[in-house]
């Protein structure tokens, strides 16, 4: 079970050992894009900044340090036979795009059906929190969070839904505020029940009901 989520942690944190370069780097990095932008880091409204950049950064990818096995590992088997729907809605989380570096702002619908098990539903707000705190894209950050729920709970079924707007889309390139990108991942009953499906889907278009 999980073994591709497993191996991928595994792969990632290996990788991470390696090179990884220094705080004294990613300063010295965020001075050198400071004077191509044509300023001063020397200047005094400056010379904390690549400090700072650095620990933005480090709460920016702190989901690169963080295991989503170990988020679901702990179970809950004693329900009761309950086996319909658990929905956590509107899930706010900031991510960034792997292209721009931008931030990605938005939302996450995290649902599934159980199996005989459950996860406390802060463990479902993690989860978007370990995947959303890393370079990504929507689609992307859409499977990530819906496949170790998959693999892990063997629910009857997985839906995330997201919802996002992309600062490289609204702050520079095509310039268009408003707009927001919506994404979907179905596994099992979501995927195949229309009924299961349509219930789901209307809570994120409609989130007030
Ligand atoms: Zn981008």
């Amino acid at each position: 079970m999980s073994s591709n989520v497993h191996a991928l942690e595994r792969v990632r944190q290996s990788r991470d050992e390696e090179g990884r370069p220094e705080r004294v780097d990613v300063e010295a990095a965020v001075r050198a894009i400071l004077r191509w932008t044509g300023d001063d880091p020397n200047r005094d409204g400056l010379t904390e900044t690549p400090s700072r950049v650095a620990r933005a950064f480090e709460e920016f990818f702190s989901g690169y340090a963080q295991d989503p096995v170990q988020i679901l590992q702990k179970t809950f088997e004693e329900i009761e036979g309950y086996d319909e729907m658990i929905a956590l809605r509107a899930v706010g989380f900031e991510s960034h795009c792997e292209h721009h570096m931008a931030p990605i702002v938005g939302q996450a619908w995290v649902a599934y059906e159980p199996n005989g098990r459950v996860v406390g539903i802060s463990k479902l707000a993690r989860l978007v929190e370990v995947y959303a705190k890393r370079l990504q894209i929507q689609e992307k950050l859409t499977a990530q969070i819906a496949n170790p729920i998959n693999d892990m709970l063997k629910p009857q079924g997985v839906g995330v839904i997201i919802k996002a707007s992309h600062h490289c889309m609204t702050t520079r390139g095509v310039h268009k505020q408003g707009a927001d990108l919506v994404t979907s991942r179905m596994l099992g009953c979501f995927r195949d029940n229309l009924a299961t499906r349509q219930e789901f889907l209307r809570m994120a278009v409609s989130p007030e009901e």
